[in-house]
């Protein structure tokens, strides 16, 4: 593709002076929508949009209820396009790997967007030991491309299935490395399709917990069921991210890769469907130890198990249904908390119906 031609299609899928030079993403192939500056010219929507979708499919649980539509972008541009023409009441649900993510059985109401097709630009300048993400990215990659490149403080995320935009929206972490440690800064896009450049200093940032300040929390506040944080369904969401790590040594990052991937397979229970930890640790606690100490490992409910590897990990034994594997988490909780007095609060986000 001639150079004119790449720059026509970045401009046309990021908008005027967006994104900073830095972000020079490949641009998809097949026919653009046309921006004229202002608004896209006609809806020409170029992804798949299917009705009725059954999450379990996208859930790393592999259990849940159904989406009333589920939409495929294949780029951002396609993406842009999409989103301007929802109607307003829609409720939009961004969706990465689904490794943190359970639906209830009797569904969601909205449309899910799956990012990890369409948003797969990833960009290092090796000189500033700087990558610029897409959120469909996967977290491992990342970890990856930037060990091999000399960049270090990534590792943890070699362990981490999900893509950048949910390990963004939850500040994933584990072995002492959380998310936002190495933004530098945000691309994001709102309903009307309109992108957003936003500095970390914007977000609320704490333990497994991201909320964007300028609407004063109101996004994670609003909902809050007493097994989960139901977010209110925002109305914006991540596309990128530019990372910056130290200037390390390649061989050693990709050590410490093998190191805490051997630590998690000797840990968890990763053969069978799971969502990594169920919640979060509580001050000064682990949650595995207090579930541990209630007695509760290889407890079984319906479908679902709490693992007798990993007491803070449920896993699907054969056909969980959601309700299954809530009933499990509802446990947990009352165990703990008549127990030891502790509130244990869900780490997995569970959305829809029951
Ligand atoms: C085996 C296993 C191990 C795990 N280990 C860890 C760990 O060590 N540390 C850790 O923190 N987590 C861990 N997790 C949980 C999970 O992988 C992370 O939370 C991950 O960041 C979720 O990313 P995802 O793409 O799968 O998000 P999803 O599950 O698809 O979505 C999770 C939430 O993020 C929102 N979201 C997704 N994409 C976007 C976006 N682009 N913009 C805005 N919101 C978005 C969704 O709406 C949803 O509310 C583990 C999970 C598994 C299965």
């Amino acid at each position: 593709m001639k150079v004119e031609t790449v720059a026509r299609a970045q401009r046309q899928a990021y908008g005027r002076n967006f994104p900073p030079p830095f972000f020079c993403f490949p641009p998809s192939a097949g026919p653009e929508p046309i921006w004229d500056g202002t608004r896209m010219s006609e809806p020409v929507l170029r992804g798949q949009l299917r009705e009725r979708e059954p999450m379990g499919r996208h859930v790393s649980w592999r259990a849940g209820g159904v989406a009333d539509r589920a939409y495929e972008p294949v780029d951002l541009a396609d993406l842009r396009v999409f989103l301007a023409n929802r109607a307003a009441g829609e409720a939009i649900y961004f969706v990465g790997l689904g490794s943190n993510l359970l639906v209830r059985d009797g569904g969601l109401h909205g449309t899910v967007v799956f990012t990890h097709w369409a948003l797969r630009g990833i960009r290092i300048d090796p000189g500033q030991c700087e990558i610029a993400v897409e959120a469909g990215v996967a977290c491992p990659r990342i970890a990856r491309i930037a060990a091999v490149n000399g960049c270090t403080g990534a590792e943890f995320l070699a362990g981490i299935p999900g893509t950048l935009g949910g390990a963004l929206a939850l500040n994933a972490g584990c072995y002492g490395g959380e998310t936002w440690d190495m933004v530098t800064r945000v691309q994001t896009i709102d309903r009307q399709g309109d992108l957003h450049e936003r500095t970390p200093a914007e977000f609320e940032i704490g333990y497994r917990s991201v909320t964007f300040k300028a609407d004063g929390g109101r996004r994670t506040a609003e909902g809050i069921h007493r097994s989960s944080l139901i977010p209110h369904p925002s109305e914006e969401w991540f596309i990128a991210a530019t990372l910056r790590f130290l200037r390390g040594d390649s061989a050693a990052a990709r050590r410490r890769i093998k190191e805490l991937l051997a630590c998690r397979i000797a840990s968890q229970p990763l053969s069978q469907p799971n969502a990594g930890s169920v919640f979060r640790n509580p001050p000064g606690d682990h949650a595995a130890r207090l579930i541990e100490a209630c007695g509760l490992k290889g407890h079984v409910i319906g479908g679902a198990m709490i693992s007798p590897k990993h007491a803070n990990f449920i896993v699907n034994v054969g056909a969980a249904r959601a309700r299954d594997i809530e009933a499990l988490i509802e446990l947990a909780q009352r165990a703990v908390g008549e127990k030891f007095g502790i509130e244990l609060e869900c780490e997995v986000r569970i959305v829809g119906e029951a």
